[in-house]
């Protein structure tokens, strides 16, 4: 790397956490809002038509709903599928759940990435540019719902996660797997329509959903919203993140990139400490690395 280009990389570090809260800001000031998803699990039949909606829309590995038996053990999104549904055994039944990027308001995988390859639109979706990538995989290790996952069997390996359709919306059109959806558990609207519905519909109906939003305040708040009938950490969902945006974790040694050339042990200390916690709370809900039993 030339010193043009280490300082240029630098700087984007330093100014990543700025330039998020600005555009956010900007979108305010523009009556702008970002667009999200409200995944509803109460109405989830468990069909996985939203898995190969995905997985065709987007050219990847498409599942034999019919025949994998894929809903008896827990599955994580992988390098082949950008989202996969999950069963949870509940004291209300068996509750589906959709999982995918949650395209966070302030997205760790974004404050993480030196060069701007993995981004959050200013319509709100968290999306990748391959022709920046790096392949340095800090996306991978700072994302706190471990989503971005790289193709290791690749010579020239892509991040792979959910960018929420952000090529069909700029088409106009709808999320592939939310126009799949035979069920509306899935509809996708902006964030501020998405949660009157929601708090309609927990208000409503208190003896059908658990009084909570996951993804109202989680991590900062993201742009996929979920409503449950049994507490979230019966359905898989981590319930420690807190409120604090996942960049706030990072800022400290970000900032410090540009203070201890090219930041490496700042760097290191930094994603270690996300990696450790990460794990930890892995290790307490049984995950693995192909996927937990439940
Ligand atoms: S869920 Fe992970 S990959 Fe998705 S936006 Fe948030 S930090 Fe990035
Ligand atoms: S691997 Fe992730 S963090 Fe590294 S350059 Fe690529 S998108 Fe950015
Ligand atoms: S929003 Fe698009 S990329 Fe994301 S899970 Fe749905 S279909 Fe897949």
């Amino acid at each position: 790397m030339d010193r043009r280009r280490f300082f240029a990389t630098a700087g984007t570090a330093a100014g990543t956490l700025l330039h998020m809260k600005k555009s956010e800001a900007a979108n305010a000031k523009e009556g702008k809002e970002f667009v999200g998803v409200l995944v509803d699990t109460t109405r989830c039949i468990g069909c996985r038509a939203c898995e190969v909606a995905c997985s065709v829309a987007w050219n990847n590995f498409v599942p034999d709903v019919k025949n994998d038996n894929a809903l008896d053990h827990r599955r994580d999104t992988s390098d082949k599928q950008y989202t996969v549904v999950n069963r949870f055994k509940t004291e209300k039944g068996d509750v589906f759940v959709k999982r995918q990027c949650m395209h966070c308001w302030q997205a760790a995988c974004v404050a993480m990435c030196l060069v701007n390859a993995m981004y959050k639109t200013k319509e709100g979706p968290v999306t990748w540019n391959g022709e920046k990538c790096l392949g340095c995989r800090f996306c991978m290790v700072a994302c706190p719902f471990d989503i971005p996952k790289a193709e290791y069997l690749s010579w020239n390996p892509r991040i792979m996660k959910c960018h929420m359709c952000y090529e069909r919306l700029q088409e106009g059109k709808k999320p592939a797997c939310v126009e799949a959806c035979p069920a509306d558990a899935l509809m996708f609207g902006q964030k501020r329509e998405l949660m009157e519905i929601a708090r309609h519909r927990v208000y409503s109906h208190p003896d059908k959903y658990v009084h909570q939003i996951y993804g109202e305040q989680e991590a900062g708040g993201t742009g996929w919203l979920y409503l449950s009938a049994v507490p979230f950490d019966q359905i898989g969902f981590r319930t420690d993140l807190g409120t604090t945006p996942y960049p706030e974790y990072t800022k400290q040694f970000l900032v410090s990139v540009p203070l201890v050339l090219f930041g490496v042990p700042a760097l290191l200390l930094g994603l270690s400490e996300l990696s450790d916690r990460k794990n930890e709370v892995r290790e307490s809900e049984g995950w693995t690395e192909t996927g937990a039993d439940e």
